[in-house]
């Protein structure tokens, strides 16, 4: 008797064409403008080929049609907070008032794991339903919320680099820690989290800034984050209470930035949110250890802090990319970021009679996307939509914010001017991490 076996199927790997107008950040003065264009995406998440529609062979592949819109890259917030997202919005304060007013007692809350894993999953959906892909997220102090938040994180899909908060001095009683507990807590965080799925979620030690940190903890902190290969992020120089805090608290440190440096905190995997007053000498150390930046313009016109030097710290040669700062920002959408850093820098201009270059949409857009990839040292990785890097990008309703409802009758840097100046979640269709879709309007 002859059996005939089943004859197993073959696999094939198929590729996925995704259409659209396609708007590619080249440098931060030059984006690529593709109108009938696409994307090739390998199986496995990977960007294989960018180019005009009608080049694309299409036999092998599954085309998705997202014609009248723009497929970009994922936007990335390089410094945001996922307690204060239910405060968000909170006006009347400045920095340290606000931190007691609203922050500490939102983070006190989230001790309750139900709460913790409710906040998180509202923050994550957020994120994605704004178009952001990548995210540098800080928690609070509590080892269990934050473990939460990270399980939240890996289902969300998106690519998250986050730590639990570290304080253990000046700080509320029901906030503080004691200085080998939050070292220890934050280890076993690391060791679980730091690295999963291919380097999807990282672990970033955070001390919160330099007034509420001993120096024990700081450098604590950089030991721990050098033996993993972990990121350390932090606040530097946001406002001028501070900045007389931190004199009061070191006063053996040159400035601010000696602070970090003493403990080994700075280093090509730190990213340091604010850096608005800052000496030629600071810079030039964040510069000298390839430090990070993350510029937070909305929270910086929020809560009053200062208004940031953007030419003067790229001349510096810094990476810096944007941070939406939620709660001391009031929105969670990267347009809003970079028509404030626009905005900012618009009012530099004006302070210096037209002798500082304002920036404009192009400038923002690269920001928002390369220049966030480079403060996460990700640039080889994600950032534009280059053939090689991970597929994380988004699919933008552009149309919605132009009042004649089309996307045709303007030129590229038009249609991204009109974004970053008018959309937030309204214009995002479809948000995409490794060629796999995580969001999804409809
Ligand atoms: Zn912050």
């Amino acid at each position: 008797m002859q059996i005939t076996y089943p004859r197993p199927r073959l696999k094939m790997a198929r590729t996925t064409i995704y259409r659209g107008r396609i708007f590619n950040p080249i440098s931060y003065s030059k984006f690529e403008d593709i109108e009938d264009g696409a994307i090739e995406v390998s199986e496995s998440g990977k960007i294989l080929k960018i180019g005009k529609f009608s080049d694309f062979k299409k036999k092998s592949a599954k085309t998705i049609d997202y014609s009248g819109k723009i497929i970009m890259p994922g936007l990335i917030d390089c410094h945001v907070h996922l307690p204060q997202y239910d405060i968000v919005a909170m006006d009347g304060y400045e920095l340290l008032d606000w931190l007691n007013t609203y922050t500490f007692p939102a983070e006190r809350r989230v001790e309750s794991s139900k709460l913790a894993r409710d906040a998180a999953k509202r923050f994550f959906y957020a994120l994605k339903s704004n178009g952001t892909t990548s995210a540098a997220v800080y928690n609070t102090i509590h080892k269990e919320a934050t473990d939460l938040a990270f399980k939240e994180a890996e289902k969300s899909g998106l690519r998250i680099f986050m730590g639990k908060v570290m304080m253990d001095q000046n700080s509320p009683e029901f906030l503080q820690e004691k200085t080998e507990e939050s070292l220890s807590q934050s280890e076993e965080l690391c060791k679980k989290w730091h690295g999963k799925d291919n380097g999807r979620i990282n672990y970033v030690f955070t001390p919160r800034f330099a007034p509420t940190c001993s120096e024990k903890l700081m450098q604590g902190a950089a030991d721990l984050a050098k033996r993993y290969g972990a990121y350390i992020q932090t606040h530097l120089a946001e406002n001028r209470g501070e900045l007389a805090w931190v004199k009061e608290l070191f006063p053996r440190c040159k400035d601010y930035t000696s602070v970090y440096g003493k403990a080994g905190m700075l280093t090509s995997k730190t990213i340091m949110a604010h850096c608005i007053y800052l000496s030629d000498s600071e810079l030039k150390l964040l510069s000298k250890t390839s430090t990070k930046v993350a510029h937070c313009a909305s929270s910086n016109f929020f809560l009053k802090s200062g208004i940031f030097d953007l030419n003067r710290t790229l001349d510096a040669k810094l990476d810096v990319g944007l941070g939406s700062d939620v709660g001391g920002g009031p929105n969670l959408s990267m347009f809003r970021e970079m028509a404030n850093a626009c905005n900012m820098s618009k009012t530099r201009y004006i302070q210096e009679n037209g002798g500082a270059n304002s920036i404009d949409a192009v400038n923002a857009f690269y920001l928002a996307t390369m220049g966030g990839a480079k403060v996460l040292s990700l640039d080889k990785i994600i950032g534009n939509l280059f053939p090689g890097k991970e597929a994380d990008f988004i699919v933008v309703d552009a149309s919605l914010v132009n009042p004649q409802k089309t996307i045709n009758n303007k030129t590229g840097k038009e249609v991204l001017s009109q974004l970053i100046y008018r959309a937030d979640d309204r214009v995002i269709s479809a948000t995409y991490v490794r060629g796999k879709k995580i969001y999804s309007k409809n």
